[in-house]
């Protein structure tokens, strides 16, 4: 087991060096970029446009050896390949379930692992992503909060997520390539481990550089970024990153919600609702997603759902229904499917769009707040075998 290190919440210094090795050049800002080239050396006169054409061969082309940073000089290259690396975490293990989703353990600094879960779909495909290891949080029916937060992720860890995934679905553009629509990897969703809000700085510059025309190029509307209601990062999150937002509501009453997502006691839900109705005005009118697991017998009455409808009156919103995916342990039942039609039913007469998000993955443990138990059963078979092999754990 990693050993438990404090809780931070602060950003990186520049340069981000990797314990004892040369600086990674991937998460930084174009800004950091900038002063880290110019401490190797690199002239001031030049370095803006040598931030440009880096940043083209890492985000846009997948290159990870300066050697192959052709329109750089011999030299030039020689003397980036001394002073800087281009990591991204360690695939560790990866499992593809029957209906075609794809998970990836990854290593990062510390030997913490996080899981990255990719999840086709007719018409897009999306990249769940974690931002931290743990969850400083404790909400009840979430498998992640039962394990303590071990670190954030640098941006270099997030953004590297998305670059592991293409690696994987082989998808580094060639010239000419198709955009977005097409991509296998179209969407990017912060629904893994940990609480984006809490590590606001690094999850904003990692996703910076996912919708940067010259990064990973895709647009702040393929973008979501879900938060339990982290309410003064909020509207911080409209301004200085402008993806599209999601909630995870569940409860219709505080006395509900404090049970099942504790940050109501600091943050309620008619604070959370203030909040939520700026979000829209401030990033360009957008549909605010709000998530609702289905638990059988705490939130899932008629009631709750005219209830629902009535708090989120005049926010354009959509309503994500998720049913419950149980882990070994949980104090919650996932409520009957005529349970849950008939709650959608009630939202979407309403004039809201009520989706049943169907669990994806479900072979391979992949489904939100399961990635947790996937890690210690990765984890104890490691043990396991060591046990069988005489080794020590
Ligand atoms: N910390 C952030 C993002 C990660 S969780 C947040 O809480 O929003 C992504 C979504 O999965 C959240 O809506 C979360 O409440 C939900 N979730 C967690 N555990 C779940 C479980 N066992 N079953 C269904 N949804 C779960
Ligand atoms: Fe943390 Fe989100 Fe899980 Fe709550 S639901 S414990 S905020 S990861």
């Amino acid at each position: 087991m990693p050993t438990q290190a404090p809780i931070t919440q602060d950003v990186m210094t520049i340069p981000r060096k990797l314990p004892d090795g040369p600086v990674n050049l991937v998460g930084l800002t174009r800004d950091q970029l900038r002063e880290t080239l110019i401490s190797q050396g690199t002239p001031e006169k030049q370095a803006k446009m040598r931030v440009g054409q880096i940043w083209q061969w890492i985000y846009q082309w997948g290159v990870r050896d300066f050697a192959a940073m052709t329109n750089l000089s011999k030299t030039y290259r020689a003397a980036l390949a001394e002073a800087f690396v281009i990591a991204v975490p360690e695939v560790v293990s990866k499992q593809v379930s029957t209906d075609g989703t794809r998970k990836y353990l990854v290593r990062i600094a510390g030997g913490h692992e996080v899981e990255v879960v990719y999840i086709p779909e007719e018409d897009r495909g999306t990249l769940c992503v974690s931002s931290q290891v743990g969850c400083t949080l404790t909400c009840s029916f979430c498998h992640t909060g039962t394990q303590k937060l071990v670190r954030n992720l640098t941006a270099g860890e997030i953004v590297g997520q998305i670059m592991v995934a293409r690696d994987d679905l082989d998808e580094w553009p060639v010239p000419g390539a198709p955009k977005d629509e097409t991509r296998l990897l179209s969407n990017i969703v912060l629904m893994g481990m940990g609480e984006p809000l809490y590590n606001f700085e690094n999850v904003r510059d990692a996703m910076k550089i996912a919708m940067d025309p010259e990064g990973i190029s895709l647009s702040r509307r393929r973008i979501t970024l879900s938060t339990s209601g982290v309410v003064p990062e909020i509207a911080r999150t409209a301004e200085e990153i402008g993806c599209l937002l999601a909630v995870s509501f569940h409860a219709t009453t505080d006395e509900v919600r404090n049970g099942l997502v504790p940050i109501n006691k600091r943050w309620n839900i008619e604070t959370l609702l203030e909040a939520l109705r700026a979000y829209p005005r401030l990033t360009n009118s957008e549909r605010i997603t709000f998530e609702y697991v289905m638990l059988d017998g705490v939130n899932d009455s008629d009631a709750d759902a005219r209830r629902l409808v009535r708090l989120i009156e005049g926010i354009p919103a959509k309503v994500n229904l998720i049913p419950f995916n149980e882990w070994p342990g949980a104090p919650y039942k996932r409520s009957s499917n005529n349970r849950i039609r008939a709650f959608a039913d009630i939202i979407y007469k309403a004039g809201y769009a009520s989706p049943i998000r169907t669990p994806r993955g479900e072979d391979i443990l992949a489904a939100c707040g399961q990635l947790k138990s996937a890690t210690q059963r990765a984890r104890k078979t490691r043990n396991e075998i060591a046990a069988e092999a005489g080794l020590p754990g």
